[in-house]
């Protein structure tokens, strides 16, 4: 039988696979996938520039089609896989939807909500605490950002050199 982390790693690939396609698109690559009774019922990925709305996040996707799939907001036996520490939005969205437990790729120094800046889903004072699972996959989760986010510098600075190049006439477009 499958230990436990063979399981986690099984989600997290599929969680992967959905943050690559936000990678496709030029989004920041966060995939998310809900299972419910050993079945995957909900995938998503960041989608907030595609869609131009901040509630495009991954896991905020896969919460609304989970809710579709089991005409319920509430999301009692199910855990949610994301690549990325969730944010505070989402962080309380897992928590309204009551969903008991949730496994992370890599944590997110500066924005996560699931202890590294604050502790949304394990506050003692709210009504429904999340049982946390992290560092699965951590490698594979926090190179595919951090690839992402080296090639957005490159062509950030490409773009700035051509726009400089314009607006002083000082080069060709290298066309
Ligand atoms: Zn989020």
């Amino acid at each position: 039988m499958a230990d436990i982390n063979s399981v986690h790693e099984k989600y997290m690939k599929e969680a992967l696979k959905q943050a690559r396609m936000a990678y496709k698109k030029g989004e920041v690559p966060i995939g998310c996938v809900i299972v419910y009774e050993g079945k995957i019922i909900a995938r998503g990925y960041n989608r907030r520039n595609t869609d131009k709305t901040t509630l495009s996040h991954a896991e905020m996707r896969a919460i609304l089609k989970a809710s579709r799939v089991l005409g319920d907001w509430r999301l009692e036996d199910c855990t949610l896989y994301v690549t990325l520490e969730p944010c505070q939005m989402c962080a309380g969205a897992i928590v309204q939807a009551r969903i008991p437990k949730v496994v992370m790729g890599c944590m997110s120094p500066k924005s996560g909500c699931a202890g590294s800046t604050l502790d949304i889903l394990n506050n003692p004072d709210f009504n429904h605490q999340v049982e946390v699972t992290n560092h699965i996959m951590e490698e594979e989760c926090s190179n595919l950002l951090k690839k992402f986010f080296t090639e957005l510098r490159i062509r950030n600075k490409e773009e700035k050199i051509c726009y400089n190049n314009y607006v002083c006439g000082t080069g060709d477009s290298g066309q």
